[in-house]
């Protein structure tokens, strides 16, 4: 099947359900059993059917499968939100003694994670230039547990090449676990790339409404245990009402992303021939840095990009955000509203320097019409002038 198929038929059982499209919500804690032997013997198929509710109810595991199939990976376990789903992936692998490789322009919590709770945990966490390639290798040590990419970056959006850093690491037997939010489970295919773990904040395109945080862990066959049981040992649960909202913006997950990155480009493509603009930076724009790899690896892009602006003042730069009246001044992405923020990746790097020579603005792409967008952001661009 297609993904479009998949994003319409994935996940769903209506004759369990009489007759229903969709997989009704199911709230539980306890799960009964018709006899004692049943009942100990629920754990035999290990994290298969319903046993108790942390475990999942049949809505958690309906998006679940939908996830997994639409990314081609073995099985999937949902979390209460994207951070919970890295720090259990992550605490998957690595123990104290052991080594992680992780990319520079990881997600800010992220890095903090690995910082203040692996690092005094006896990990050495170890940032690596997010443009490294083949040149991974020689940073694997004995110790190594895992590489964790993410690609994009989602302030910068250096792309990294996934498949050469996958050769390196599984010639030495390392799993890759990458945070696949900005390729989405439509736009990149983790698996067929080279990712053994895939991890995805399913709070931006996946829920795509900004009503609902929700997490999920995405794995290969060889690794499903180790990251399920790790889930399990944590205690997360994960509400069933986000996770049927998860799975109601799955089923348009695929024409708002499409939508969305047209709405993209057009803006990206205006911002570069404006004066007020140094660099847009976006894999999808012919010129990119990341263009070509982004190319090869992905079949679309998320509606998510920085542009730098030209010698603006904190002043100039303040006065362009404030004047937007379309985008939304906010943290997270994958909604259908339009967002801004400045992003200040200078702040979390140690391994690469980030310095463009100006402002580096972030914008998410809504479903607005995107002559709105771009009048909105020539408005403001013109009083972001006055202001200087
Ligand atoms: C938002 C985000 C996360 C964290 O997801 P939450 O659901 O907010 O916890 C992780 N990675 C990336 C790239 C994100 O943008």
């Amino acid at each position: 099947m297609k993904k479009d198929t998949l994003l319409a038929h994935a996940g769903r059982a209506p004759e369990k359900y009489q007759g229903m499209v969709n997989t009704p919500v199911f709230r539980t804690s306890t799960v009964l059993f018709p006899t004692l032997e049943d009942y100990e013997h629920r754990g035999d198929d290990q994290f298969a059917g319903v046993r108790y509710g942390r475990y999942g109810t049949p809505t958690t595991q309906a998006l679940e499968e939908a996830v997994a199939q639409l990314e081609g990976g073995h099985r999937a376990v949902a979390l209460p939100s994207g951070l919970a789903a890295i720090v259990a992936a992550i605490g998957a692998f690595v123990k104290t003694g052991g080594h992680i490789l992780v990319a520079d322009t990881v997600y800010s919590p992220t890095r903090h994670f690995c910082d203040a709770r692996l690092k005094p945990n006896g990990v050495e966490v170890e940032y690596y230039d997010p443009l490294i390639g083949a040149g991974i290798a020689k940073l694997i040590r004995p110790s190594t547990r895992a590489v964790f990419c993410e690609s994009p970056g989602s302030l910068t959006f250096e792309v990294q090449d996934i498949p050469v850093i996958g050769d390196a690491a599984h010639a030495r037997g390392i799993a890759v676990l990458a945070d696949n939010t900005w390729g989405t489970p439509y736009f990149f295919p983790a698996f067929a790339r080279g990712v053994d773990v895939s991890i995805h904040s399913a709070t931006k395109y996946i829920v795509g409404h900004a009503d609902a945080m929700v997490g999920l862990i995405v794995a290969n066959e060889k690794h499903w245990a180790r990251v399920r049981q790790t889930v399990a040992d944590y205690g997360y649960s994960v509400s069933p009402d986000d996770c049927y909202l998860a799975l109601r913006g799955f089923r348009t997950l695929g024409v708002r992303l499409t939508h969305q990155m047209q709405s993209a480009i057009k803006v990206a493509n205006w911002l570069k021939s404006r004066p007020e603009v140094k660099r847009v930076i976006y894999p999808a724009l012919e010129g990119d840095p990341g263009h070509t790899i982004w190319k090869r690896d992905f079949s679309g892009a998320a509606a998510l990009f920085s542009f730098v602006m030209n010698g603006a003042s904190d002043e100039q730069v303040s006065a362009f955000v404030n004047a937007l009246e379309l985008f939304g001044i906010g943290s997270s992405w994958g909604g259908y509203e339009s967002l801004v923020v400045v992003a200040r990746a200078e702040q979390h790097r140690t391994a690469t320097k980030w310095n463009p020579g100006g402002p580096t603005i972030r914008l998410h792409i809504g479903l607005e019409d995107s002559d709105d967008l771009i009048a909105d952001l020539e408005q403001a661009f013109a009083q972001a002038k006055q202001a200087g």
